[in-house]
């Protein structure tokens, strides 16, 4: 990136553009500092003294869509990404930059929806702040939800799992950096439907209302599956899609990665969306859905115990973790191979 250069849409958008603005601004200015799990490992979320630390802004539009609204997907999203490092989500802190002119009925029913899905998860807010700004672009309300978890039984338990079968093992948290040649990759539901739902909102398009998003709190369904155990990696697909996720996987664990297609899950109406609107379902970003890489003994077993919940029914072994590659690859529908490419930014804009 040259100075001169200017920030883009594409630069909040996950994938390659954004990695690069982190790496080469971000930081060389902000990085350094040595933690358990610090910025440089660009994790799902920190661990510092062993407390595991998160924020997350949401700045989505329109703020209310299709199965949910900003309030909804603030609390969800930073709930999810201490959840995915194996940590029990302990308290949060929320910051709200509201524009002048917001009705405050639309206030009030964004914060209706973090009160709802702060019970849901069972964890809630302590602190936080408010700032207001004049009538222009900022179009309502932009919030930001930070939140503390803490070790678990799940945890240690699950972790206890995986060195029975990798003895080798010596993570404490469960990392995008931990997947090894042979760990199954479980999808727990259908992606797509987030971006979807959202971009047909922007567009005003609707498929006779039957894409919602799927956001919504996983700390219950990943205790679930920690209490089986044998789960090396997990991780939340938002921005950018299960193609992002699985690409930051093979390149922190210096693993590839096969994934038949077929088994990935698609509802039927995401897919005649996508094709309307041109989006790849793989690309757009997931606010309730988790990827997790598991030892190839508990992998049916964490299957079964994520399939009896309501998160996780539609869950699927979608593909494992190979030595014979160095990026991700997708088994095609026809029986051909083709690599499934970090996207340059999730094709959705404001999506979360
Ligand atoms: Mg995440």
């Amino acid at each position: 990136m040259v100075e001169s250069e200017q920030v883009t849409m594409t630069h909040g958008a996950g994938g390659v553009v954004m990695a690069k603005l982190i790496e080469e601004y971000v930081l060389p200015y902000l990085g350094g500092f040595k933690a358990e799990v610090g910025l440089e490992v660009l994790d799902d979320a920190a661990v510092v003294n062993g407390i595991v630390f998160k924020s997350d802004s949401h700045a989505v539009r329109p703020v209310f869509f299709p199965g949910g609204d900003i309030g909804k997907l603030a609390i969800s999203g930073t709930v999810n990404d201490i959840a995915v490092l194996g940590a029990e989500p302990l308290a949060l802190a929320c910051g709200f930059v509201l524009e002048e002119g917001l009705p405050f009925r639309e206030l009030k029913q964004v914060l209706s929806s973090m009160k709802a899905v702060c019970e849901q998860a069972g964890v809630f807010v302590v602190t936080g702040d408010t700032k207001v700004v004049e009538k222009g672009k900022l179009g309502g309300l932009v919030v930001n939800v930070s939140g503390i978890g803490c070790r678990s039984k799940a945890l240690d338990h699950n972790l206890a799992m995986v060195r029975k079968y990798r003895s080798s093992f010596d993570s404490r948290w469960i990392l995008d950096r931990n997947l090894k040649a042979g760990d199954q990759i479980i999808l727990s539901g259908t992606v797509g439907d987030h971006g979807l739902a959202v971009l047909s909102a922007q567009e005003g398009v609707a498929f006779g209302s039957s894409i919602k998003s799927d956001v919504k709190p996983l700390n219950h369904m990943i205790t679930k599956a920690m209490e089986i155990g044998g789960i090396v990696s997990m991780k939340d697909p938002t921005r950018g899609g299960l193609a992002n996720a699985l690409n930051e996987w093979s390149e922190k664990s210096k693993v590839g990665i096969l994934v038949h297609e077929d088994k990935i899950p698609i509802r039927e109406d995401v897919k005649v969306a996508s094709e309307m609107l041109g989006v790849d379902p793989l690309e757009v970003g997931n606010e309730g859905k988790i990827i997790l890489g598991v030892i190839r003994e508990m992998a049916e077993d964490v299957l079964k115990a994520m399939k009896n919940t309501s998160e996780g029914r539609d869950a699927e072994v979608i593909g494992e973790a190979s030595n014979s590659l160095d990026l991700v690859a997708l088994k095609t529908l026809v029986g051909g191979k083709r690599i499934l490419p970090m996207p340059i930014g999730d094709p959705v804009p404001r999506i979360c």
